[in-house]
C-alpha cells in the first residue's frame, strides 16, 4: 500500500482526497492529510459569506472527514511540521507524530500578503512558523479564523477599510456594503483592477462603487493607528487620518513555499512542477494548487516557452487546482495524465449589485495596431461598459461591466477561442429585456461551471440519471461547487433538461 502524505489541507488537497476514492477503498493507497487550520477543508471562496451572516461555517464545510473515509485516510487538523527528510521519506509534525511517507504531496496553499507599514508588525521571523495577527483588527480575509473576527467588527457596526483595489478586494467592499456595512476601499495607483482594466474601464468601476456607496479613496496608507493594542486607524498618503474598527488587506496573496525552500526544493513564486505535477528533478513530490506553479524545465517544450518567466505565477484560482488534484489522482494511480502551465485568466465578479467579466488583453485604443479592432461601449448613466479588442474577429480580449449576458456571451466566445460578431452592437441588445432572444445557444461543451470545469452536457447527463433538484445535480457533476457564480444559470439549464 502506497503512503501518500499531503501538507496543507485546504479545497485542493480535498479535492484530491475524494478523486483518490477508488485505490482507496481497494486499499492501493493510504492517505495522510496534514492542515494547521483547526477545522477539516472548507470551501475558502465563500469566506466573505461568514463575515456578512449570510453563510454558516457548515455551509462552506467540504464533507472531507472521517464520515465519508472511514477507512484508508488518517486526517490530522490543527497542527503542523516540526521537520522533514525528503531522503529519509518521513516528516515530524508539531504534535510530535513521525510519519513516513512514499509520495509527498504540497498542497499548502497561499498567505495574504500584509502592508509593511510603521505600526504594524509584520514579523520577519521563520515564515514556516508564521502565521501571527501583526495587530488585532488588521485582519486579511484568508481563513475561518479572520472571516470570524471580521463578523465581530462588522455586529459591532463599525466602518471597515477594504485595502486594495484588486478583484478581491472589491468584491469584499461590494460585499460588505450590501450589508450596510461603512466601508472604504483604498487603493494605490490611477487604476483598479489594473490588470484586468483599461483605465476607461477602472474609471467606470470606481463610478459603480461610490453609486454603491463604497467611497474610493485614491493613494495608499503609511502607517496604521492603534490604541491599547487594537486598530483604530490608518495614516493615508496624504498624511490624514482614517478612523476604522477594522482594516481588512486585499493586496494579494503568496504561495506558501517555505517548507519547500527549507528542503532546497525549487521555487520560484510558487513551487515549480512539470505537468505531471512532479517537482522539479525529484519522482515522488509534487505540489498541487495555489502553491504550484507549473513551468516544466523542458527546454523545447512549446508551452512553456511560451510563457515570460517573470510573469509565470500560480494561477491563485479555484478551477486550475481542482484540475490538477483530478490530474495527481490519476498520475499517482498510474495513469498518464497532464495540466497545462498557463490558465485562460477569465474572471468574474462575485457579486450581487455589480456585474463585472473581463479577460485577455483589453488595453489596446481604436486605430494604435494594424489589424486590431477595438469596439467601446459606455454609459455611464447606467453604469455599463463594454470593450471588446480582437484581431481578425478572433476575441484577443474584452471588459462588460453591467452587462451580464454580453459578458457571458463574451466569455464563451473567448473561451472556444470564437469569433467577435461582425456588428459588435448585437452585444449591447444581449442585456436589454426585448434581447433575451439573442442569448446565445448553448452546446454540450458549453461552460456552465467555471470553478469545477462543468459543461452542459454531464449536467445533462446527471438529470438524465435520475438527479431532479440543482442539488442533487451539483452533488453528482460538482457544477455549483464553487464560487457560487453560476447558480441562475445552473437552475435554468436543470430546469430546462428536465423539461426535455
Ligand atoms: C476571500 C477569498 C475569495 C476567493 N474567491 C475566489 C473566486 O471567486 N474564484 C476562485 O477561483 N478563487 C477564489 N479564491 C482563491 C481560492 O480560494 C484558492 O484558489 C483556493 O483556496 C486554493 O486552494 P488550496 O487548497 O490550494 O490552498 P488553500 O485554500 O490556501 O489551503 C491551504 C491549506 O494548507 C494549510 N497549510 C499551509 N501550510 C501548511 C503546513 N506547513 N502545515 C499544515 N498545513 C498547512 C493552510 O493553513 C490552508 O488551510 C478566493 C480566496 C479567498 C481568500
Amino acid at each position: 500500500m502506497r503512503r501518500i502524505v499531503i501538507i496543507g489541507f485546504g479545497p485542493v488537497a480535498a479535492r484530491l482526497i475524494e478523486e483518490l476514492e477508488e485505490p482507496l477503498a481497494q486499499s492501493r493507497v493510504h492517505v495522510c492529510v496534514i492542515g494547521s487550520e483547526p477545522e477539516g477543508a472548507y470551501n475558502r471562496i465563500l469566506l466573505a459569506n461568514l463575515v456578512t451572516g449570510h453563510s454558516t461555517p457548515q455551509d462552506l464545510d467540504l464533507a472531507c472527514d472521517e464520515t465519508n473515509f472511514p477507512e484508508g485516510v488518517t486526517f490530522l487538523t490543527g497542527t503542523t511540521l516540526s521537520d522533514i527528510s525528503l531522503d529519509g521519506q518521513y516528516l515530524h509534525t508539531t504534535d510530535d507524530r513521525l510519519i513516513s511517507f512514499d509520495d509527498l504531496i504540497f498542497a499548502t496553499g497561499a498567505r495574504a500578503v500584509l502592508p509593511r507599514v510603521p505600526g504594524l508588525d509584520v514579523l520577519d521571523t521563520d515564515p514556516c512558523h508564521l502565521d501571527s495577527i501583526p495587530l488585532p483588527g488588521v485582519h486579511p480575509l484568508r481563513d475561518m479564523s479572520d472571516a470570524r473576527r471580521l463578523r465581530e467588527v462588522v455586529e459591532t457596526g463599525q466602518d471597515v477599510l477594504v485595502l486594495g483595489g484588486g478583484i478581491l478586494g472589491i468584491e469584499l467592499a461590494l460585499n460588505l456594503a450590501e450589508h450596510g456595512v461603512q466601508v472604504s476601499l483604498i487603493h494605490r495607483g490611477q487604476d483598479l483592477m489594473p490588470r484586468q482594466l483599461d483605465p476607461d474601464a477602472s474609471r467606470m468601476l470606481a463610478h459603480v462603487l461610490r453609486q454603491a456607496g463604497i467611497q474610493v479613496i485614491p493613494g495608499g496608507i503609511n502607517g496604521v493607528r492603534s490604541e491599547g493594542g487594537r486598530f483604530t486607524g490608518v495614516v493615508l498618503d496624504d498624511g490624514t487620518v482614517r478612523e476604522a474598527g477594522a482594516l481588512i488587506p486585499a493586496i494579494g496573496a503568496q504561495p506558501r513555499t517555505e517548507w519547500a525552500k527549507k528542503v532546497r526544493l525549487p521555487t520560484h513564486r510558487g513551487i515549480l512542477v512539470d505537468h505531471q505535477l512532479r517537482v522539479h528533478g525529484t519522482s515522488n513530490i509534487y505540489a498541487i494548487g495555489d502553491c504550484a506553479e507549473v513551468l516544466c524545465s523542458n527546454p523545447v517544450c512549446p508551452e512553456c516557452m511560451a510563457i515570460d518567466y517573470q510573469d509565470s505565477a500560480p494561477s491563485g484560482l479555484i478551477g486550475p487546482g481542482w484540475q490538477q488534484a483530478q490530474a495527481l489522482a490519476d498520475i499517482l494511480d498510474g495513469t498518464h495524465n497532464r495540466v497545462p502551465s498557463q490558465v485562460s485568466q477569465l474572471i468574474t465578479m462575485k457579486s450581487q449589485a455589480v456585474s463585472l467579466t473581463a479577460a485577455g488583453s483589453v488595453h489596446a485604443r481604436a486605430f494604435e495596431q494594424p489589424r486590431v479592432d477595438v469596439a467601446t461601449w459606455e454609459d455611464p448613466r447606467t453604469g455599463r461598459y463594454l470593450k471588446v479588442v480582437s484581431r481578425d474577429r478572433n476575441i484577443l480580449g474584452f471588459v462588460a461591466l453591467g452587462a451580464p449576458e454580453a459578458g457571458a456571451e463574451l466569455a464563451m466566445l473567448f473561451e472556444r477561442s470564437g469569433a467577435a460578431p461582425g456588428d459588435r452592437s448585437v452585444l449591447l441588445a444581449a442585456d436589454t429585456p426585448s434581447g433575451a432572444d439573442t442569448a446565445p445557444e448553448l452546446t454540450p461543451e458549453s461552460i456552465i461551471c467555471r470553478c469545477a470545469g462543468v459543461a452542459l452536457a454531464p449536467i445533462q447527463q446527471a438529470v438524465s440519471a435520475g438527479a431532479t433538484t440543482v442539488a442533487e445535480v451539483s452533488k453528482c457533476s460538482r457544477a455549483g461547487t464553487g464560487c457560487g457564480g453560476c447558480k441562475d444559470k445552473l437552475e435554468s439549464v436543470v430546469s430546462q433538461a428536465m423539461a426535455a
